[in-house]
């Protein structure tokens, strides 16, 4: 069998073609018993189409050959010098809250985001609970929780946090004390949309302090069985998610969605794709109890391939958005802002808390 390896950074061109030239690409092949091909990297030159085009052929390779990642990326990827940029840390000028229902526990929560000093993060505060106590929202916290995120510390549990942290996130708010009354942050209708609202209604202020933003110097990469994260160095922050599997039906068979992200485009493209499930998936788990507050006003349901929300999708790939929505509020668990190009293959809530410990030890290891 051959396996074509399809590498396409970094953007400095002509540094990689000297210092990875064919004998290199031969050696690794020796390496792998493989026969393995260069495709050279982006020329910035040629535009986004053709770029995102060799992005996706990368990922397709990757995505259907099962290689060994850190391997191929080590060998291949050229290193940045690391780096730190600084902006000014941002919060919230005024408070605003929403009410909704819980997906998992069922439970109606109230929750209202307010403005926080410098320094502060973002961190939850379970006003129902003695003494009001504080939850930070960074990685130490997450308590494994099939099909969302969880955090817990002591008794104080917040479930169901990727949603709002996404869209904190994207519209790089540092500093947010988010105020809720039950367990679970509410489901809206699946997406982030109404917590990116609030946001806006809210309003975003810059404050004095800056805040470090990390820029990612050389390659990290995490796998299990099918599952890889990849974050590569990059001159702006990109996601790139698929979902691939023979095992899905059709219409969730293979998606791909690869993005630049910033508040303008988180908005527009990410914030409104809903979170999915496979119904004859979640039919035992809603048995079971386990999902209480599920309806086809909180998600897209896929039954024998067609999808039973009346109003259909918002997206023709509206499935593969959701995973960057989540994957980026997963990630904003790191605890500070970065700059990287996140590739996330058939990737879910656990692997991005696993790739996000590798991330922020790659961070930290960095800053010393
Ligand atoms: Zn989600």
């Amino acid at each position: 069998m051959e396996l074509f390896y399809k590498i396409f950074y970094p953007p400095r061109e002509r540094v990689l073609q000297d210092n990875f030239g064919l004998s290199k690409i031969e050696k690794i092949s020796a390496l792998l018993n493989q026969k393995c091909y260069f495709v050279k990297s982006i020329n910035k030159k040629e535009g986004n189409s053709l770029a995102e085009n060799r992005v996706s052929n990368l990922i397709y390779e990757i995505s259907t050959c099962s290689i060994d990642c850190g391997k191929l990326l080590s060998g291949f990827v050229m290193y940045n010098a690391s780096s730190i940029s600084k902006r000014n840390q941002k919060s919230l000028k005024n408070s605003a809250s929403l009410k909704g229902i819980g997906i998992f526990t069922g439970s109606e929560t109230n929750v209202t985001i307010r403005s926080a000093p410098e320094e502060t993060g973002i961190v939850f505060r379970r006003t129902d609970l003695p003494n009001a106590p504080i939850l930070p929202a960074l990685i130490k916290y997450i308590s494994p929780s099939p099909r969302h995120t969880t955090l817990r510390l002591d008794q104080t549990e917040v479930q169901t946090v990727e949603h709002i942290l996404s869209a904190i996130a994207s519209y790089n708010l540092d500093n947010v004390i988010i105020e809720i009354d039950g367990p679970e942050i509410p489901i809206c209708d699946g997406s982030a949309h109404s917590f990116a609202e609030l946001i806006e209604q809210a309003g975003v202020i810059s404050q004095n302090k800056t805040k470090k933003v990390y820029h990612l110097s050389a390659p990290v990469s995490w796998s299990q069985n099918d599952t890889h994260l990849i974050a590569l160095p990059s001159e702006t922050l990109c996601v790139t998610c698929v979902l691939h599997s023979s095992h899905n039906p059709p219409s969730l068979r293979s998606q791909f969605f690869t993005t630049q992200v910033n508040t303008h485009i988180y908005k527009k493209e990410l914030a409104s794709a809903r979170t999915f499930a496979v119904y004859e998936e979640i039919v035992p788990l809603i048995e079971k109890g386990y999902i209480k507050g599920g309806t086809l006003d909180s998600a897209v349901i896929i039954k024998n391939n067609e999808v039973l929300n009346p109003e259909g999708l918002r997206y023709k790939d509206e499935m593969v958005r959701h995973k960057a929505l989540d994957l980026l509020g997963d990630l904003s668990l790191i605890g500070f802002p970065f700059i990287a190009h996140i590739i996330a293959i058939r990737s879910g809530h656990a692997s991005h808390a696993s790739f996000a410990k590798e991330l922020l030890n790659k961070f930290t290891m960095e800053a010393e």
